[in-house]
């Protein structure tokens, strides 16, 4: 399942989550968060659903930052005794990547890694662009384009992406959902079967379609950002539409009941 949107909204939990997450460690459910929020690590995410008295640990968390060090490392570490990258991100993402044993490098990296910066500026976009076009990898760390607050809608990490690939001509592999590749490494973690799976999200852009792609069953949850009329209008459409965790809760309950 997703989190943002899903457990909670900003510091407050969801109608449901809590309930919802207790009756998966009753039943023995197992389960995995999957978030392409590379800004926090999952030690953080765990902490804030605990005070709000959401008990998932550190080990059921996964964001699109660990996501792409795992890819890193298992495509291009296992062949180069040295890997370079250029990285543009938050101190979660730049920690993940020099504990992964790759070197930071700005001028010749072997690869430019990509994930949400709120520090991004020209400088960064320009050697960014720079090492690409002399033949760096590109990797954005997720795809959304907007990331939202109590501001409004602020531009994410799809949108720094768009900026590079603009200026570099080149387009990114992309890690984070919709992409399967993070959901393989979810499924990895907790041995999880696809036919009795169910991908849970409030996004169909990536939760919905990144549980499509990856072949498993979704249901979209209308806590977070998508209406129910955005819903029927969407030409992806998910297996089941849920107001909230406590409305899926109740229906999942219900229907192993029977
Ligand atoms: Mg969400």
């Amino acid at each position: 399942m997703d989190i943002d949107g899903v457990l909670y909204r900003g510091h407050t939990a969801i109608n449901g989550a809590r309930e919802f997450i207790e009756y998966l460690i009753e039943e023995d459910l197992k389960f995995i968060c999957v978030t392409n929020n590379s800004a926090k690590t999952p030690t953080e995410y765990s902490k804030r659903l605990n005070k709000m008295n959401i008990n998932i640990g550190e080990n059921n968390i996964i964001n699109s930052g660990i996501a792409t060090v795992e890819f890193i490392k298992n495509k291009f570490l296992k062949e180069k005794e040295r890997l370079s990258a250029y990285v543009i991100g938050g101190d979660g993402l730049i920690s993940l990547i020099k504990e992964s044993g790759i070197v930071l490098e700005e001028n010749n990296p072997d690869l430019v890694v990509v994930g949400w910066d709120v520090n991004f500026t020209y400088e960064k976009m320009k050697k960014a662009s720079l090492a690409i076009q002399r033949g760096a990898i590109y990797i954005g760390t997720n795809p959304d384009t907007t990331y939202p607050s109590e501001e409004g809608i602020l531009p994410g990490c799809g949108a720094i992406l768009a900026s590079i690939t603009t200026a570099s001509g080149v387009e990114p592999i992309i890690i984070g959902k919709p992409n399967p590749l993070i959901m393989e490494m979810a499924a990895k973690r907790i041995s999880a079967k696809k036919e009795k799976s169910l991908m849970i999200g409030d996004r169909i852009d990536t939760d919905i379609l990144a549980g499509r792609n990856f072949g498993i069953q979704t249901a979209l949850v209308l806590s977070g950002v998508i209406s129910k009329s955005d819903a029927t209008m969407s030409t992806i459409k998910p297996d089941y539409i849920f107001e909230d965790m406590m409305d899926l809760y109740l229906n999942l309950k219900k229907s192993r009941e029977r």
